[in-house]
């Protein structure tokens, strides 16, 4: 792949016409640094058909073979001298500083500032910033540092397309998107060089949107891991003088939180829609904002939905485990021992049986319902549906695995929960109180589809507004009421 790229795919009298009709003419793009970075960039401009000047401070250093045939290797002055518009600065932004004497050289090129931040930079000017009060007689474009030189050498198709570019000059920027343009990139641009800090810290950000349902799942495991270590093994542990069920922690307890874990958070991606709809009909008009947390919750509910899937696939993983422990084999072993000698066999247990089929059948369907919202929230397959595809999919079948998930968990507990056994320490069974937020998310679905409530939301959603929180009907009532 890397020795295709070494040669250019247009050499310049195969070039369009309009395509960077003054850059093909002559040597014009100068990278400025022989690093990682020049080197990725300088084989993908020459597979571009792009002629490219690297300019290094110490030619001889750079070890023969690096740099495709194409690139042509200068010192510093030298490349800058035969770039004809675009210089990309593919150095540390500390070392700006030490490109001071070529002012005089780049001034009117346009300096494509590359550089990442080196830590999350909210207050201060940007590196890109920087750059432009070096040199104020250069316009300065940002652009490409949100790429890898991985998705550089290996091509936009197995890489991500985007390249963010912002800046004040408006004839670099088109420039500098022209050749993204060229590359197979999609320039995105972002607006002036203000913006240049959001596009520098891009790369550095780790998973901004997910660090919030992260913590509310790990925080609900820990609240049913510990709920359960306290209720069956702690303290009957403490009340039965030594009852040793320790072993259940590394795998029976993970498997009884985990779905409880997984439906609380699949209620919790349906909780918001519903605070939503509700808030609306009290305002009686969708043109207020809703509450910042609210707002919040609603743009996390994929990632909620998706860490909902991950504990529903986990659990199915653990629970295919249970035949294979120890424990299970020793408790199988003595019961039939124990059925042997009193001479006795296991009764049909009609009831038992359908009860275990019910159980298994919703959990299988459930996951198997939950594994196609999951699916269809990769933004490949996302983008393939439209909007009322995607509306069935994500609540239409999003309410049937919640449903789905619920059955599952009440035919489990079927009459056991009204078993004065099942409270030990008038504690009730985790599954009890997984279902608590589930039920209410699907109450409060089923008063919205009331005819009376339904219309009248519907009625919002499509620009309706009750007079009392409507600010144009207000003021036409005050006007008719002569007050001014
Ligand atoms: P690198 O491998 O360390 O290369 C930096 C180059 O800067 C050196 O090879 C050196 O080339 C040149 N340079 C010029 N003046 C210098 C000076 N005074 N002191 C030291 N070096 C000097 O770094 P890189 O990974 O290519 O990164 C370069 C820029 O690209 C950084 O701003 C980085 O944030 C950005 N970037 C990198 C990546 C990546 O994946 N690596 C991705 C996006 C953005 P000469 O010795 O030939 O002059």
């Amino acid at each position: 792949m890397v020795e295709d790229m070494t040669t250019p795919l247009l050499s310049d009298s195969e070039a369009p016409a309009d395509a960077l009709p003054v850059c093909l003419t002559s040597p014009t793009v100068a990278i400025l640094g022989s690093g990682d970075f020049s080197r990725s960039l300088a084989l993908r401009l020459v597979a571009s058909g792009v002629r490219v000047v690297v300019g290094s401070r110490c030619v001889n250093r750079i070890p023969s073979g690096l740099f495709p045939d194409a690139v042509e290797l200068r010192n510093q002055e030298g490349a800058v001298s035969q770039a004809v518009c675009l210089v990309f600065m593919a150095l540390f932004p500390e070392h700006y500083c030490s490109l001071l004497g070529l002012q005089s050289a780049l001034a009117g090129k346009v300096l494509v500032d590359v550089s990442n931040g080196a830590e999350m930079n909210i207050h201060g000017p940007s590196n890109a910033e920087r750059l432009a009060e070096l040199f104020p007689d250069s316009p300065v474009v940002k652009g490409f540092n949100t790429v890898s030189t991985w998705e550089l050498q290996t091509g936009a198709h197995d890489g991500s397309r985007q390249v963010m570019i912002c800046s004040n000059s408006t004839e670099g920027k088109k420039k500098v998107v022209q050749l993204a343009r060229q590359m197979g990139f999609h320039p995105v641009d972002m607006g002036g060089l203000s913006a240049a800090r959001e596009i520098e810290v891009a790369p550095l950000r780790l998973f901004p949107s997910w660090s919030g349902p992260v913590v509310v799942t790990f925080l609900l495991f820990l609240f049913f891991y510990g709920y359960g270590f306290l209720r069956g093994i702690l303290l009957p542990f403490l009340a039965q003088g030594g009852h040793n069920a320790f072993y259940r922690l590394a795998l029976d307890l993970v498997n009884e939180s985990l779905p409880a874990v997984a439906l609380v958070t699949l209620a919790l991606v349906y909780f918001p829609g519903l605070f939503a709809a509700w808030l609306q009909l009290w305002r009686g008009t969708k043109y207020q904002r809703f509450p910042s947390w609210l707002d919040n919750w609603l743009q996390r509910r994929k990632q909620l939905g998706l860490l909902s899937f991950l504990c529903a696939a986990l659990h199915g993983v653990y629970s295919l485990c249970l035949p294979l422990r120890r424990i299970t084999l020793h408790r199988l072993v003595n019961t039939a021992y124990r059925q042997v000698k009193a001479g006795t066999e296991e009764p049909w247990d009609e009831l038992g049986v359908w009860r275990s089929d019910l159980y298994l059948s919703c959990g299988v369907l459930g996951l198997g319902v939950l594994s196609l919202l999951a699916i269809t929230s990769l933004p490949t397959v996302g983008n393939t549906l439209n909007w009322r595809e995607f509306t069935f999919v994500q609540s239409g079948l999003g309410y049937i695995a919640l449903t789905l998930s619920i059955m599952h968990t009440l035919f489990f507990g079927w009459d056991f929960t009204f078993h004065i056994e099942a409270y030990p320490f008038y504690m009730p069974p985790s599954y009890l109180l997984a279902v608590v937020v589930p039920c209410i998310v699907l109450v409060c679905r089923c008063f919205l589809f009331l005819p009376c409530i339904f219309t009248r939301l519907t009625r919002i959603r499509r620009g309706w507004e009750s007079k009392r929180n409507c600010p144009v009907l207000q003021h036409h009532h005050v006007e008719a009421n002569g007050i001014p």
